[in-house]
């Protein structure tokens, strides 16, 4: 077998195995031998650059970054949905078409309309071509690098298929993943996402591809733009779409009369909250594409088919009373006590007023009959009150002055819709919500230590920060409930062994609000130690990449703050790693600031991604296409035919890897 051809059985059978994992559900290898096989095709593209393709599944893992998405004409219109509310909207529906096609027994397709942001993807020679938004229905924005994560969409089509046409479908964030993905933020101390839909829509405008291919993003397909109309009706071309790859739902149903419409819709109405990703109604199509050409379009949509709206399911009960949660750094977060109900399947206790604003908006008051809703949040959340059925008696809603956890008066600075408790050394939920989130295992990792633990460590009057941890003795834990030596043993191993951790992730532990994962890591490697970013000044800082003024202030109040420096200077005596290693900057340096390079062929004197780590270890940045951005392009051996004949045109100069090693020495 050549090496081409191995390249290409690679990427089939790579292919095949994600359709089955992400479209069928169905894997039939390990994640772990999926890896293994993905690893050795990165190898032989790596080695062979001239069988690159830009729809391998090596592709799929994102790298580039897209500051601008180009604006693109839609070859056909992506129209909007006219909408109905009701079994007469659909019937009188009916009517209009059966009049203007002459034909009174027609037969429909019932989908989901699923919620989330629309995609339309071209495809020439099987290939995928392109991804663009639907924008204003004319034109959209072209997001092909960032749509290449999503697994679930083949890159290639088999020749069974067609192999020129446009597809269309919804981005949508299934609702595990969304719930996931919020868990995280709330562990790294930043707000969740408010709903899926959005989420799903701001992904696809993300800069860097890496990040919209950590998230666990869907495409579901809906319609198959042919001109040929191959496949005769709307359900066949979706029929052999499915088989060609695509992830078409097969919620999908042909109804042979409104009656069979409407009982499809009465009963997604009730169903629809056991999917794993949020429909907003239904989408009733005349089946017969040559039919679908007879009606063609209004203005502003297609008269073949017409959209349903489910009702958001709302239900009314009293308010007992509003309490206020005091979270990690100190927000406020008002909840509503509910009379429990039942709502969408699941009983409801409690729901979320947001902040003062929304309180003071509605004028819910304690005692009030209120409308719950679930909507996009997957918190149910408050509509409305029933005034008509307010107590004789009742009072404005008064908003807490105080912090119902420590009775320090609460502020809210200017612009920021939530109030917060100031008293962050000394509020229980702040205290024993930064040493849990220390411990967590993005930042310190300490094994031998739970959430649970560190509330009973503190209620105990043994840690009042996570600097105590490092003080903690054997011989104080072991009497405390539910204790036995072994685990005081793992506890003090544990926190002993954090003292490895590197710098980025203590900065990450330290808990300074908005600095999550990837800003520490762009300021512990900006500022190589605590003592330097400490000192920094704002304009040191907002010079950073990607550090705005948000971060800034944020990082300055602590620096300023003496408790937090105090706790600081206690984790360098511990022997806390609060500077990158010797080794890390024997490294680094600047020399590369503000180049950026593409790294192309085979190397001798390191691998590729000991080149690329170079490059960022001083100061570059590696780019994966070349632009006219571009400073240099790493030629290796066997540099991709296509690369070079860009880089000549663009006048981009190529060096070797020996002219890059001058550099940085
Ligand atoms: P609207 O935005 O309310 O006018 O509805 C039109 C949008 O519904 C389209 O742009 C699609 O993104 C979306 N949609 C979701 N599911 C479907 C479906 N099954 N068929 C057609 N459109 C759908
Ligand atoms: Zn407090």
């Amino acid at each position: 077998m050549t090496i081409e051809d191995k390249i290409k059985a690679l990427r089939e059978e790579l292919h095949q195995h994600n359709y089955k994992y992400y479209v069928l559900d169905a894997p039939e290898i390990s994640d772990y031998d999926f890896d293994i096989k993905l690893k050795e095709l990165q190898q032989l593209e790596d080695q062979y650059p001239e069988f690159y393709d830009s729809n391998s599944p090596t592709q799929r893992v994102g790298g580039e970054i897209t500051k601008n998405f180009e604006t693109v004409v839609h070859k056909s219109r992506m129209y909007s949905l006219d909408n109905s509310y009701s079994k007469e909207d659909l019937q009188d529906w009916e009517k209009r078409i059966q009049k203007i096609i002459g034909v009174d027994k027609l037969s429909y397709t019932c989908e989901l309309k699923y919620d989330g942001a629309s995609i339309n993807l071209t495809y020439e020679n099987g290939q995928m071509q392109s991804a663009v938004t639907r924008g204003d229905g004319i034109q959209g924005d072209d997001v092909t690098t960032n749509i290449k994560t999503i697994r679930s969409i083949p890159l290639v089509v088999p020749n069974s298929f067609i192999q020129n046409f446009q597809i269309r479908g919804e981005i949508v964030l299934p609702l595990d993943g969304f719930t996931k993905m919020n868990e995280e933020r709330v562990a790294s101390g930043e707000e969740p996402y408010r709903n899926p839909r959005n989420t799903a829509s701001g992904s696809l405008k993300l800069q860097d591809s890496t990040e919209v291919a950590k998230r666990p993003l869907d495409c579901l397909l809906y319609h198959l733009v042919d001109e040929g109309n191959t496949y005769g009706t709307h359900e066949q071309s979706l029929a052999n779409a499915r088989l060609a790859g695509f992830k078409v739902p097969d919620t999908l149903k042909v109804c042979n009369s409104i009656d069979e419409v409407f009982k499809f819709l009465q009963f997604w109405d009730v169903e629809r909250h056991n999917l794993p990703y949020e429909t907003d109604g239904v989408v009733v199509k005349v089946n017969k594409l040559q039919y679908q050409d007879e009606l063609g379009y209004t203005s502003k949509a297609p008269r073949w088919a017409i959209a349903y709206k489910f009702k958001a399911e709302q239900v009314s009960t009293v308010l007992h009373e509003i309490s206020y949660q005091v979270g990690r750094t100190g927000a406020i977060t008002p909840v509503a006590n509910l009379e429990p109900v039942l709502l969408a399947g699941t009983i409801v206790k409690r729901a979320s007023l947001h902040n003062a604003d929304q309180i003071e908006k509605l004028d819910v008051r304690v005692g009030d009959t209120v409308y719950v809703e679930k909507g996009g949040e997957i918190i149910p959340k408050i509509m409305g009150v029933d005034v008509s059925k307010r107590p004789v008696n009742s009072q404005p809603t008064k908003y807490a002055t105080h912090c119902p956890e420590c009775n320090t008066e609460l502020i809210r600075t200017a612009g920021d819709a939530k109030h917060y408790c100031p008293n962050e050394f000394g509020c229980a939920p702040q205290i024993t919500g930064k040493i849990q989130h220390y411990i967590s295992r993005k930042a310190m990792d300490i094994d031998g230590l739970g959430a649970e633990t560190v509330e009973l460590l503190y209620k105990e009057g043994l840690i009042h920060d996570y600097a105590d941890l490092y003080d903690l003795k054997i011989s104080q834990i072991i009497p405390l409930e539910r204790m036995a030596e072994k685990s005081a043993q793992n506890m003090i191993a544990g926190i002993e062994k954090s003292k490895e951790i590197p710098f980025e992730k203590v900065l990450f532990a330290l808990g300074i609000r908005f600095v999550g994962e990837t800003v520490a890591k762009k300021l512990a490697k900006h500022f190589k130690s605590i003592h330097a970013l400490l000192n920094a000044s704002y304009d040191d800082l907002i010079a950073v990449d990607e550090i705005g003024d948000r971060i800034a202030k944020s990082v300055l109040s602590f620096a300023t703050d003496e408790t937090s420096r105090k706790l600081v200077d206690r984790l360098v005596n511990y022997g806390v790693q609060l500077e990158i290693s010797a080794e890390e900057q024997a490294n680094q340096s600047d020399t590369l600031a503000g180049k950026v390079f593409v790294v192309s062929g085979v190397f001798h004197q390191m691998s590729r991604n000991e080149l690329k780590k170079a490059i960022e270890d001083n100061g570059g940045k590696v780019s994966s296409s070349i632009s006219k951005k571009t400073s240099f392009i790493v030629a290796g051996d066997n540099m991709g035919p296509s690369k070079l004949t860009k880089a000549e045109t663009l006048g981009i100069p190529i060096i070797s890897e020996q002219d890059f090693i001058d550099m940085i020495n």
